[in-house]
């Protein structure tokens, strides 16, 4: 955001100072800033390159070990005035919040220039940063505007809008605090006005000084509240509408506290973190689910080999199904992020399926076949023993293979992790034959015989609930 420049700090306490020759003076005309823009660069002026030699210099503040002073309107040989907006959209960094930082007080300056009650010209305190009346004795301290910033959340959707003046691009929704109101009760407010929504579970997030518009900004999620339609005041919104996650359009630079709630939805898949939104003290428990689909058909598969952890290729079959699987996704909607064993052929699976629902996918290497020992890659009709092997449920496969308690011991551990990291999201685990039969055990009691007998065709799905 703009005020993140550390390592560099403003540092904004008062201090009776004077301009030195390579002090920054901020010249301000019509709302603009005296600058210099270069590629990504912004610059000021020092006391010794403008003209009028920092007539009335103002201190304002200090980044790091330069000084900021406000001055008259002026003219420096290399430098052009330009509106916040402009340096907004060309510049980021450190003088990019020196420049809003300058700008709010340019406006607290200009506007309080002679005394509200007795119309005397104001002074400058000697020990704080205020304006006093030499007459009167009445005293102005910087005037900073409170304005909420909302993230409305609705079944994995966040509200998204856009403004029908001023800003371009995507927002939230947003407003400024009336007197007698607390920052929740605005949060409800605003929401109502602007998009006819209840809200609940308003959680305080992160603010940030908005100087360009003389703000402080306090950012909020929340919930929408029963009935999530949407009924947009059209005099303040050109649109409102309810974004998944992975098709938030993020604004175009990264300095507003909107863009970071926007980012901060989409990049944790619309599962805000539990420390930073947790769950209505009422709200039911959310359920995880998890969908398990077996990869394409495979080489292996079509020769009628036993094809364990021994890597093969998907056939063109094989990959039509894994398109027909991510189809079939596509439409359930549900689908937060993948998980996927590392053998090749769940993963090109994986990534088909991914591609289409713009999901992230992740390898767990528990999903990985059933390790079958000296079975690996033989023809499944010439090792009539293999059936029956498989039916023995603590005898390792031969020649170093795994049993079948060693592959439930580490899908169970799997689908255990699965529900703590992945609580109240849904998951879906691109893997194999053998996985699939463990992992139906894990939500289902089966027996001998019909575990035996079970059977996941390519690319078939199957979800649980938890
Ligand atoms: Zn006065």
């Amino acid at each position: 955001m703009i005020q993140d420049i550390a390592p560099s700090r403003l540092n904004n306490s008062w201090q009776t100072k004077q301009p030195q020759p390579d002090s920054f003076m901020m010249c301000f005309h019509d709302g603009k800033l005296l600058a210099a823009v270069t590629d990504g660069g912004l610059r000021f002026p020092r006391l010794r390159e403008i003209n009028g030699q920092g007539k009335a210099a103002v201190y304002l503040f200090s980044v790091d070990d330069e000084d900021f002073f406000l001055t008259e309107t002026d003219e420096a040989d290399g430098y052009a005035y330009y509106s916040m907006r402009e340096l907004r959209d060309r510049c980021a960094g450190k003088y990019l919040y020196a420049a809003f930082t300058a700008f709010h007080l340019h406006l607290w300056y200009a506007d309080n220039r002679y005394c509200g009650i007795c119309r005397a010209e104001m002074q400058h305190d000697a020990a704080e940063r205020a304006l006093v009346c030499p007459e009167c004795g009445h005293k102005v301290y910087p005037r900073i505007n409170p304005a909420v910033i909302v993230g409305v959340i609705s079944r994995g959707r966040i509200l998204i809008t856009r403004y029908r003046r001023g800003y371009a691009h995507n927002a939230l929704v947003a407003g400024f605090t009336e007197i007698g109101e607390t920052l929740e009760e605005t949060v409800a407010r605003e929401v109502m006005e602007e998009t006819g929504l209840r809200v609940r579970n308003i959680r305080y997030y992160k603010s940030q000084p908005w100087g360009m518009a003389q703000d402080i900004l306090m950012g909020f999620f929340c919930e929408a509240d029963g009935d999530d339609t949407i009924r947009m005041d059209d005099s303040e919104l050109k649109s409102a509408v309810w974004c998944r996650p992975n098709a938030i359009e993020l604004q175009p630079q990264q300095h507003s506290l909107t863009n970071e709630m926007m980012q901060l939805f989409r990049d944790t898949n619309g599962h805000l973190p539990p420390e930073l939104f947790p769950p209505a003290p009422d709200a039911p428990p959310e359920k995880t689910r998890i969908y398990f689909t077996r990869h394409g058909e495979t080489t292996m598969n079509a020769e009628n080999h036993v094809s364990g952890i021994t890597d093969c290729a998907l056939t063109e079959n094989g990959i039509m199904q894994a398109e027909q699987l991510a189809e079939i996704c596509a439409a359930q909607g549900d689908i937060d992020l993948i998980l996927c064993s590392p053998l090749k052929r769940a993963h090109r699976t994986a990534e088909i399926v991914a591609a289409k629902l713009r999901v992230p996918v992740m390898t767990d290497e528990r999903l990985r076949e059933w390790d079958y020992g000296s079975y690996e890659d033989q023809p499944r009709d010439a090792a009539p023993e293999f059936q029956a092997a498989k039916r023995e449920f603590g005898v390792r496969m031969k020649d170093g293979g795994e049993s079948l308690l060693q592959l439930a011991h580490r899908v169970y551990c799997c689908i255990d992790d699965i529900r703590k990291q992945y609580a109240g999201m849904t998951v879906l685990c691109v893997c194999h034959g053998g996985v699939c039969r463990a992992a139906e055990t894990y939500f289902k009691d089966m027996t001998t015989d019909a575990f035996s007998h079970f059977f996941m065709g390519n690319c078939e799905l199957r979800r649980y609930e938890i």
